[in-house]
């Protein structure tokens, strides 16, 4: 047992070396400072003990994709490291019944995409603050749509400025970081990015305090960088592959 967590301990600090290698490049490549990214590690399809050894390496941002999976994760890896502060990052699709739940554990949704989830977030938020299940207001990402897929979720560029203003019309509860995006599948991520980019910086003329870009994984983290980026979010290069039957 011990020799196996060793094991996986040493195959996760070598993997987060060579990822927090990679982000440096990039922010190098791109002139920017290493500090301005910040790395959220995403645990889903893997067991609270991997959540926890990141933990132990110094990364404390940690995100799933699926309440579901996460409810009972957050749970545990609070059990493991009772001591560690660590924020929990939704960054999946999230049906509004699923609201309640996650105000309970995440520090932040990323995958905002409606005025609907907007108030079952608010109200979520409101009720678990007043039974003590959380202390302060939820941070708030909008999905973006970047190929206008229905099936992936994300909000068309052209309203976002819309779906911003159900968010900050909910102040108490919910706070406006900024924007998340997903490169659509099997094209230059490039072009996806750039545009990104312009949709965060015409966020940010109505609303200063949402400097978060939320944009990047494992296979495209370098490009995300060059156009700005502030979060990247890393599954496979940090911890493996998850098979076929993964999400
Ligand atoms: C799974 C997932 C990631 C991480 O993807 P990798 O390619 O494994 O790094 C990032 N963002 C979202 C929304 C995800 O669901």
């Amino acid at each position: 047992m011990q020799d196996h967590a060793g094991a996986r301990r040493a195959e996760l600090a070598d993997a987060l070396a060579a990822v927090r290698d990679r982000i440096d490049r990039a922010c190098a490549a791109a002139g920017r400072a290493p500090g301005e990214v910040r790395l959220l590690a995403v645990t889903k399809t893997f067991p609270a003990y991997d959540a926890a050894l990141l933990a132990d390496l110094g990364v404390t941002d940690l995100a799933e994709n699926r309440d579901q999976e996460a409810a009972g994760k957050v749970r545990e890896v609070a059990g493991l490291r009772p001591d560690t502060p660590i924020r929990w990052h939704m960054v999946g699709r999230l049906q509004r019944n699923k609201a309640r739940s996650v105000a309970r554990w995440a520090a932040e949704v990323q995958s905002v995409d409606s005025p609907r989830l907007v108030a079952a977030l608010a109200r979520s938020v409101r009720t678990a603050v007043e039974a003590g299940e959380r202390e302060g207001p939820l941070d708030v990402l909008l999905q973006a749509s970047l190929d206008a897929a229905p099936g992936r979720g994300g909000c068309p560029l052209d309203e976002l400025g819309r779906l911003a203003a159900s968010v900050t019309h909910e102040g108490d509860f919910l706070r406006l970081r900024g924007l998340m995006a997903v490169a659509p599948l099997g094209v230059d991520p490039e072009p996806e990015f750039a545009r990104l980019a312009v949709a965060a910086e015409g966020l940010r003329r109505d609303h200063p305090e949402a400097t978060e870009v939320s944009a990047g994984m494992s296979g495209d983290l370098e490009q995300a960088v060059a156009h700005g980026s502030t979060c990247v979010r890393v599954g496979t290069a940090l911890l493996g592959g998850r098979g076929l039957a993964s999400p």
